[in-house]
Order: C-alpha cells, then sequence, then structure tokens
C-alpha cells in the first residue's frame, strides 16, 4: 500500500477519534448539567423529562428532556441501574 496513502487514512481515523470523544465528553456534561434540570443551551432551570422508554432489562434507557423556556429538546441514552448486577427481576 502506499505509504502516502496509509498516512492520510491514519489522520483521518485520529481526526474521527478526537471528534468522537470531544462529542462524547460534550454530550456527558450536557447529561449532568440537565440532570440537575438546567438546559445547556439558555442555561434556565427549566428542563423536564417528558419520554422514558427503556428497551429491556439490560438495555439502554432513552431519556428524553425538553426545556420549558426555549424548547430544547435533548436525548440521552443511559445504562440502567440495578440490572449489570444480574438482579433485575420481572
Ligand atoms: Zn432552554
Amino acid at each position: 500500500m502506499n505509504f502516502y496513502l496509509l498516512f492520510f487514512l491514519l489522520i483521518v481515523i485520529v481526526g474521527l477519534v478526537v471528534s468522537y470523544i470531544y462529542f462524547m465528553r460534550e454530550k456527558k456534561a450536557n447529561l449532568l448539567a440537565i440532570e440537575q434540570g438546567i438546559c445547556p443551551k439558555c442555561e434556565q432551570l427549566a428542563m423536564e423529562l417528558i419520554d422514558q422508554r427503556s428497551t429491556g432489562c439490560s438495555g439502554p434507557k432513552m431519556l428524553t428532556f425538553e426545556c420549558k423556556n426555549c424548547k430544547y429538546v435533548g436525548t440521552f441514552h443511559v445504562n440502567s441501574r440495578g440490572c449489570s448486577s444480574g438482579s433485575c427481576e420481572f
């Protein structure tokens, strides 16, 4: 394989990984704020949980939050608590 092509691919992959990590970090910071009821967009204490869906016992939960002030909507996937230990009961 051409060395320059390999080098180019490496740069593309590193760029993707870095942007992914940055995106996840920002997403996590947003989730932390939203869990406290703070909107990441207008920074008002107006976030409300409008939808909560679970894809099953071991699956992640989908939480949808909406800001009552600026109508910002955020969707987050969180791992449900208590199920990873195998203590989940139906
Ligand atoms: Zn807002």
